[in-house]
């Protein structure tokens, strides 16, 4: 097997397109796991990890791009205050090793419908940047990324260049279900992010479909309850009853599978009283910063 290893985001994009047969390896906690298992053989592993573009993150005009070789251990202990609810996603992923090695690029390129950064950047609204060496950089919507399970939309000569996350305006939340508090691929997680300035409300599923996805029904339906009842700006208590109905539907948004981590009724319930909880965690959260 062949080892290339770039020195820069040009020299990736022109290897990505000569060797279709190379598979990019980031932090490897997903690639190693797959070649130990010989589950995949590549003719060539493609090392981003020498490549010096991929591995830094910038703030720009309210929006954070963060290069795709970024580890879940920068984003927790650099990015809380602006992305809180990929922060608090990445706090829950693996073990101190994995976050020190897997990044949010590996967890997009895997794709599976359980990775934990998912459910934030749908919440957020995030872009995913993909570039080749034919056709320059191209913009792809988180919420059109996820194509099947473990599927994305890159194309063949693509690499993943960034995500670009808007900062967070308002209180964000993140919640996963799973046998125990570490080490555990989520049985179904759920992230919701308030977004006062614009008066709505974001929200990403984990675990319960076969892709990652937003509850948008939800997102409507509370922005719109909200918005009636004049809440976004008085600020009182968000009412039990539409934190409840707020659970219902993003449950409703979900077509969970049984397996061997969980039923598909368990998912559903659990994301219910999920959604209730980080919805009513963040209302508070944001009275509070008033
Ligand atoms: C013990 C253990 C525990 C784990 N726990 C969790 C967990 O709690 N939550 C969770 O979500 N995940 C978990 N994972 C899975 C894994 O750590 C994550 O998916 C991580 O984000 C992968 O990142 P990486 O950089 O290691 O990716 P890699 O393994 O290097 O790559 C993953 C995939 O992305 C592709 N890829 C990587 N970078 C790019 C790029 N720039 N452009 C295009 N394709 C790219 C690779 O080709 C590969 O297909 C765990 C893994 C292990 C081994």
């Amino acid at each position: 097997m062949d080892f290339l290893q770039p020195t820069s985001w040009s020299e990736a994009l022109d290897l990505r397109a000569e060797r279709p047969d190379a598979l990019p390896i980031a932090g490897g906690t997903d690639v190693m796991v797959e070649l130990n298992f010989d589950r995949r053989r590549p003719g060539a592993l493609l090392d981003l990890g020498r490549v010096p573009e991929l591995s830094e993150w910038e703030a720009d005009d309210g929006v954070v791009r963060l290069g795709a070789g970024v580890p879940y251990a920068r984003v927790i202990d650099q990015l809380g205050a602006q992305l809180p609810g990929l922060a608090m996603a990445a706090r829950t992923v693996g073990s101190p090793q994995i976050r020190m090695r897997g990044t949010v690029g590996g967890n997009l390129g895997s794709a599976s419908p359980a990775g934990d950064a998912h459910p934030p950047l749908l919440a957020a609204g995030a872009v995913v940047e993909v570039a080749s060496a034919a056709r320059g950089s191209r913009d792809i919507p988180a919420a059109d990324f996820y194509t099947g399970v473990k599927r994305n939309a890159l194309e063949p000569d693509e690499l993943i260049a960034a995500v670009r996350v808007p900062a967070a305006t308002g209180p964000q939340q993140f919640s996963k279900i799973g046998t125990r508090n570490a080490m555990v691929i989520a049985v179904s997680a759920f992230a919701c992010a308030l977004h006062p300035d614009r008066r709505a409300v974001g929200t990403g599923i984990g675990s319960a479909a076969p892709t990652p996805r937003r509850a948008a029904d939800a997102e409507a339906f509370l922005a719109g309850e909200l918005q009636s009842a004049g809440l976004w700006e008085s600020r009182a208590e968000l009412p039990e009853t539409l934190a409840r109905a707020f659970g219902e539907r993003v449950a409703a948004a979900a077509s969970p599978i049984d397996d061997v981590r969980g039923s598909a009724a368990y998912r559903r319930h659990s994301l219910s009283v999920m959604a209730r909880r980080a919805v009513t965690w963040a209302w508070s959260d944001l009275r509070e910063a008033a």
